[in-house]
């Protein structure tokens, strides 16, 4: 048997990635904060959209975080923000859209089974098996049949190591076909 094939993931907080359904792609994507908003006023009313790019064909999105609001309903530091693209204002929006997912598993991939060794960012915490679907491109419940020693309901640590099975024949594509790209966050599924 040859030595375990050992790959590096760092794990980080990330709040500018967003999993959502590509219509170009006509698959969920990872999308990246363009870091602009577009506003745009009716009548009385006003939308505002944050603009997102598509990670694997550059298409635009526009995602909602201002539907139809009554322009006098409307916060002016966050309008301000959103007129001026303000990092300070357009972060926490980013987060809110992307909750509890924002975090990012940058590193090799692991097709073939072996040690994966992990670098979490100081104060983050993730369970182990969300980063692994994730990292692996798969489904929690593929994680749990790949990684059958480890303590995937705990959060994952700094310096963990886990080992990881090969896939098993049916799970050598990706039902949606994705062939998770190297150094880009992967979607859960
Ligand atoms: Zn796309």
């Amino acid at each position: 048997m040859s030595a375990l094939h050992l790959v590096h993931w760092s794990v980080h907080l990330d709040s500018s990635v967003l999993n959502r359904r590509c219509p170009r792609c006509d698959l969920v994507r990872a999308h990246t904060f363009s870091g602009r908003a577009r506003l745009n006023a009716n009548g009385r009313h006003l939308d505002a959209w944050l603009l997102y790019t598509c990670a694997h064909c550059s298409r635009t999105a526009k995602v909602p975080v201002l539907e139809r609001a009554p322009v006098r309903s409307v916060d002016r530091a966050l309008l301000l923000g959103l007129e001026s693209n303000d990092p300070a204002v357009l972060g926490p929006l980013c987060a809110r859209l992307v909750g509890g997912d924002a975090f990012s598993v940058r590193g090799d991939d692991l097709p073939s089974g072996g040690v994966v060794v992990l670098h979490v960012a100081a104060g983050l915490s993730v369970r182990l098996d969300r980063v692994l679907a994730r990292g692996l491109g798969c489904s929690r419940a593929e994680v749990s049949r790949r990684c059958p020693d480890a303590p995937l309901r705990r959060s994952a640590a700094d310096g963990q190591r886990v080992r990881v099975l090969p896939r098993a024949c049916n799970e050598t594509t990706r039902s949606d076909g994705v062939v998770p790209a190297y150094g880009t966050s992967r979607s859960p599924r």
